[in-house]
């Protein structure tokens, strides 16, 4: 590790995939990191299923082991949980970076050349910081800070439902996904069915031990979220938890996927549905029209939200750890942070909109064709 020569702090609010990736690889640069998360423990098993380019999350990071993945013919792929702890585990391995759960960052005042930057907690402590990055999410707050006057990521009108089963509970006479089985999609109706293998809860990657992934994008629940205060306008306010699927939605699921998807996947999302483990995410878009202002970047979801349809949200995020940790190499002065990241926005604003840019085309072309109505 380099250490700059001034004393630089960092607060990096949102403890997930990108807040970590970018605090192991500024931590590398000596700059010491605090990171504040609002969940208060670690998911064992929750959240869904990602691809990760293991190379790309290695060179970023400097770290050089792998992250649990089952390796497709077409991509590996993991679980976030999975993704998540390994990142926090090599976080705090290093000495350099704090990690505050079960804190909720609720304001930032982004500061200038003169002044730090504030981060203020729902517990109303306040943290000022040489540099703050917003990982915090799609529906970032953050976000604010840097686009007053454009905060809010809008629903792009299809929610997902996920779920991960593992291949142990699947009935005996079900032919099990082969080794080597890739992402795989699936139209029906006005619907989309995503399937790919994940590790084990434990990260195991040996047949009969991995998990089938579930991602099936339904463009039918607006009313569903704005009955359950989620959606207002067109900003999302929430997600659905495991076991908010309303009975009928679930049993129409249900028929639909016996009727239209292929095995072993609705023999899996059959068990979901009557365990109810499937929860919901609704997709939104964020187009930023700027990444920073004064000692404040945004990175990740909280800088660019798309949808998975076109994949790639993590990948972009790590564009944004490495752009992050080119601008605040070599510098001399805290003074200079805030010219630092002006390069930041440089780099990444043009590639983030391209990325929602592209997200937004394919998914009013999916509800285009999932207005067209009966099954196909
Ligand atoms: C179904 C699906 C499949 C996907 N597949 C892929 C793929 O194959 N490849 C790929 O590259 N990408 C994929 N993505 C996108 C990828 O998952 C996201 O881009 C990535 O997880 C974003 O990470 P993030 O750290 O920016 O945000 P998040 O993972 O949303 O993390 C935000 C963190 O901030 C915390 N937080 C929020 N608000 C606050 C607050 N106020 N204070 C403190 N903490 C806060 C949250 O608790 C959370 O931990 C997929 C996404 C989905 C939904």
């Amino acid at each position: 590790m380099t250490r700059p020569p001034y004393a630089a702090n960092c607060v990096v609010a949102g403890g997930s995939l990108v807040g970590l990736a970018a605090a192991i690889a500024l931590s590398g640069l000596g700059i010491s990191v605090t990171v504040l998360e609002r969940t208060p423990s670690r998911a064992q098993a929750g959240g869904g299923g990602l691809g990760v380019d293991v190379a790309l999350l290695q060179r970023v990071t400097g770290i050089g082991d792998e992250p649990p993945v089952v390796h497709g013919s077409d991509r590996d792929t993991t679980a976030w949980h999975l993704l998540q702890g390994w990142l926090e585990d090599h976080a705090l391995r290093g000495g350099g970076i704090t990690v505050h759960r079960g804190t909720q960052v609720t304001g930032v005042q982004p500061g200038d050349d003169r002044q730090p930057a504030r981060v203020v907690t729902a517990d109303g402590a306040e943290f000022p910081a040489d540099l703050v990055i917003g990982a915090d999410g799609a529906r970032s707050t953050v976000r604010a800070s840097v686009a007053p006057d454009d905060p809010d990521a809008r629903y792009a009108g299809v929610l997902l439902w996920r779920t991960l089963v593992a291949e142990q509970a699947l009935p005996d006479r079900v032919v099990r996904p082969r080794p080597g089985e890739p992402s795989r999609e699936v139209y029906a109706g006005p619907y989309r069915l995503v399937t790919y293998l994940v590790p084990g809860a434990a990260g195991e990657t040996g047949t009969g031990q991995r998990r089938l992934n579930l991602v099936w994008y339904d463009p039918e629940q607006g009313d569903l979220l704005r009955s359950r205060g989620l959606l207002a306008g067109q900003t999302i306010h929430g997600s659905l938890a495991p076991g908010d699927m309303p009975g009928p939605v679930r049993e129409r699921l249900a028929a639909f996927a016996v009727a239209n998807w292929p095995s072993p996947w609705r023999e899996a999302l059959a068990l979901a549905l009557a365990d109810g483990t499937v929860f919901g995410t609704p997709i939104v878009h964020y187009k930023p029209r700027r990444l920073a202002r004064g000692r404040v970047g945004l990175a990740g979801d909280a800088a660019h939200a798309a949808s998975p349809m076109v994949g790639g949200g993590f990948r972009e995020g790590l564009y944004d750890v490495a752009a992050l940790a080119r601008v605040m190499a070599g510098l001399t002065d805290s003074a200079a942070i805030p010219a630092a990241l002006g390069r930041y926005q440089e780099l990444r604003l043009g590639p983030a909109v391209r990325h929602v840019t592209v997200s937004e085309r394919a998914t009013a072309a999916y509800l285009a064709r999932a207005d067209v109505g009966p099954a196909r």
